[in-house]
C-alpha cells in the first residue's frame, strides 16, 4: 500500500491521507535474454508502455498510473522514456487535480456536519473558511472554461470563415464578374489558416488570369476588327476593350494600332472633305457658267462680257448665249477683257 499526501500550499490544510492499491505486477519479464531476442524485447517493453499510456490517459486513475510508470521503467530508449514521461506527468497533474477537488467538497460536507451537529462560532468560522476554498477553485474552473470557450468560439469562426470563403470562390468561378471577385477576395482575405487561405487564393487567381485572358482577347479581336473597318463607331469600341486591360505593355501596343487607324481616318476624313469642296467648287463654277451671259458673233472665235466691248464694235450681230454654251462650242476668252 502506497499513501499519498496532497498539502494544499497557501492554505495550510492539509488533505486527509489518500490511499490507493499498488498496481499489479501480472506481467515478468523473462530471465537472461537471448541476444537475438534482446531487439524484440526492447519493442514490447516499448509497445507495452505506450499501451500503458494510452490506458492511463482513457481511465485517468491511479491504478493506471502506477501500471504506467512500471512500464515506463522497462523502456530502454530514453528518447521514447522522455516523451512517455511527459503524458504520464500530464494525466498526473489531472488525477491530482480531480482528488483534490474530491477532497475539497469532503472537507466541505464535513465542515458543515460539524457546525449542523455543534452550532458554534468556531465551527462556522471553520466551515465558512472551507466554502471559500472551494468557491474559490470554482471560479479557477470558469475562467479555465470560459478560455475554452473563447479558443472554441475563435475555431468556430475560423471555419465560418473558411466555410464562407470556399462558397464565394465556387460562385466566382462559376460567374466571373467583378462584383463576384470582389467578394471572394474580401472573403479569403478573412481567412487565418494560411494553408486554407494560399489554397483559395491559387482558384481566384486563376479565375483572374482567365478573365483577364479572354479581356485580351477581346481586345485584340476589337483591335482587328477596326483594323479591318476603319469607322470611328470601331475606334470606341476598341478603346473601350483595351482601357479594361490590366496589362500596361498589352493597353500600350493595341493603343498604338488604334492611335495609327484614328490618324489614317483623320487622313481619309480630311480627303474626301478636300475632294468635296473641290467638287462643290467646280459645281459652282459650272451653275456660274450656266447663269453668265456672253456675247458672241457668227464670225469671231471670241465670247465677250461686255456687250459694249471693243473687240464687238466691228461686229453687225452680237448674239448673247450662257458662258457654258459659249465654251461648249468652242469659243474662248476676249482678250481685251
Ligand atoms: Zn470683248
Amino acid at each position: 500500500m502506497k499513501k499519498k499526501w496532497i498539502t494544499l500550499i497557501g492554505t495550510g490544510l492539509t488533505i486527509a491521507s489518500l490511499s490507493f492499491a499498488s498496481p499489479s505486477q501480472t506481467t515478468s519479464n523473462p530471465p537472461t535474454p537471448t541476444p537475438v531476442l534482446a531487439a524484440q524485447k526492447t519493442d514490447t517493453a516499448l509497445s507495452k508502455a505506450k499501451k500503458a499510456v494510452r490506458t492511463l490517459e482513457n481511465e485517468q486513475t491511479h491504478e493506471a498510473l502506477g501500471v504506467a510508470k512500471d512500464r515506463l521503467k522497462d523502456v530502454k530508449s530514453s528518447k521514447e522514456r522522455k516523451k512517455l514521461k511527459k503524458r504520464i506527468d500530464k494525466v498526473h497533474e489531472l488525477i491530482e487535480q480531480k482528488d483534490l477537488a474530491t477532497q475539497l467538497i469532503k472537507n466541505l460536507e464535513d465542515a458543515v456536519q460539524t457546525l449542523k451537529g455543534d452550532e458554534t462560532r468556531s465551527n462556522l468560522d471553520a466551515a465558512n473558511a472551507k466554502l471559500k476554498i472551494a468557491t474559490d477553485r470554482i471560479a479557477e474552473l470558469q475562467k479555465e472554461i470560459d478560455s475554452s470557450k473563447t479558443n472554441i468560439e475563435k475555431k468556430e469562426q475560423a471555419q465560418k470563415a473558411i466555410q464562407e470563403a470556399e462558397a464565394a470562390v465556387k460562385a466566382l468561378e462559376a460567374d466571373h464578374s467583378s462584383a463576384k471577385l470582389d467578394d471572394a477576395n474580401k472573403k479569403v482575405s478573412a481567412i487565418t489558416d494560411t494553408s486554407k487561405k494560399a489554397e483559395l487564393q491559387k482558384r481566384v487567381d486563376a479565375v483572374k488570369a482567365d478573365v483577364e485572358k479572354k479581356k485580351t482577347e477581346e481586345a485584340t479581336a476589337a483591335v482587328a476588327n477596326l483594323e479591318a473597318n476603319q469607322s470611328r463607331d470601331n475606334i470606341s469600341d476598341a478603346q473601350n476593350k483595351v482601357n479594361a486591360l490590366t496589362d500596361e505593355s498589352q493597353k500600350a501596343a493595341l493603343s498604338t494600332r488604334i492611335t495609327a487607324v484614328s490618324n489614317a481616318i483623320s487622313a481619309h476624313e480630311a480627303q474626301e472633305a478636300a475632294a468635296q469642296a473641290a467638287a462643290q467648287a467646280a459645281a459652282t463654277a459650272q451653275q456660274d457658267q450656266d447663269t453668265t451671259t456672253v456675247y458672241i458673233t457668227a464670225t469671231g472665235s471670241r465670247y465677250h462680257f461686255d456687250p459694249h466691248c471693243r473687240g464687238l464694235n466691228r461686229s453687225n450681230s452680237t448674239t448673247p448665249t450662257t458662258l457654258s454654251d459659249a465654251i461648249a462650242k468652242g469659243f474662248t476668252r476676249c482678250k481685251f477683257e
